[in-house]
């Protein structure tokens, strides 16, 4: 069976998630933003061996454990070659939003564009989703319907585009070609909040709807 579990971590209630296979016990963690002590605690509770560390962007508030909990669980960290500027000034951007400074984690793998991971026999393919930030991604497996989308769209929301390489028309264009055309019924599992599916959002989100089509 595939696992998903979301333990939303830190002050901006980052969604991190523990990805798994039950039956081999393999899998990754996704945006360890946070808490590391604690992902860690929830890896080893469960009995899961972390093969990879990914994250779908690179903003400080889904990285900054990274570095400890892939030292910790033997893991690499993967990313989006497009964030790794991002990524490397990561501690310049929690300085900025009020935070303590950050050690970012090395990366030691990149995921682009129809990459793919494995959790024993799942595998989630890499979707290029950038618009919150250049390197921007999305994990989706499509036989279980899930989609973990990062900060690219969230319950009847948006990911904002004002801040580090957002670009808003971009984003807009990645939920149309990227998420839109996936099944309704798949789950969207979301950088920050509640979970929802394609088909809420498709019918609920005034930014797709063209309630808010105009502003940006
Ligand atoms: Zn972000």
């Amino acid at each position: 069976m595939l696992k998903i579990k979301c333990v939303p971590v830190g002050t901006l209630w980052t969604n991190s998630y523990i990805v798994w296979d039950t039956g081999s016990s393999e899998g990754f963690m996704v945006d360890p933003g946070d808490e590391g002590k604690r992902l860690v605690h929830e890896v080893r509770k469960n009995g899961v061996t972390i093969k990879k560390i990914v994250l779908t962007h690179g903003h400080f508030d889904h990285l900054k454990d990274a570095a400890f909990v892939s030292a910790e669980l033997k893991a690499p960290v993967l990313a989006n070659k497009e964030d790794l500027p991002l990524i490397q000034h990561a501690s310049e951007q929690a300085v900025f939003f009020g935070f303590p400074p950050i050690t970012p984690p090395d990366i030691q793998a990149f995921l682009g564009q129809n990459s793919s991971l494995s959790a024993g026999p799942y595998t989630f393919v890499v979707l290029a989703t950038p618009g919150h930030s250049p390197g921007s991604i999305t994990l989706y497996n499509s036989a279980e319907g899930a989609a973990i989308v990062g900060d690219l769209l969230f319950l009847e929301s948006i990911g904002r585009t004002d801040i580090a390489g957002g670009d808003y028309a971009t984003l807009l264009t990645s939920i149309q070609k990227f998420i839109l055309t996936l099944p309704d019924a798949t789950k969207i599992l979301s950088g920050h909040g509640e979970e929802t599916t394609v088909g809420h959002e498709r019918l609920y989100n005034p930014f797709l709807t063209g309630v808010y089509r105009d502003e940006a």
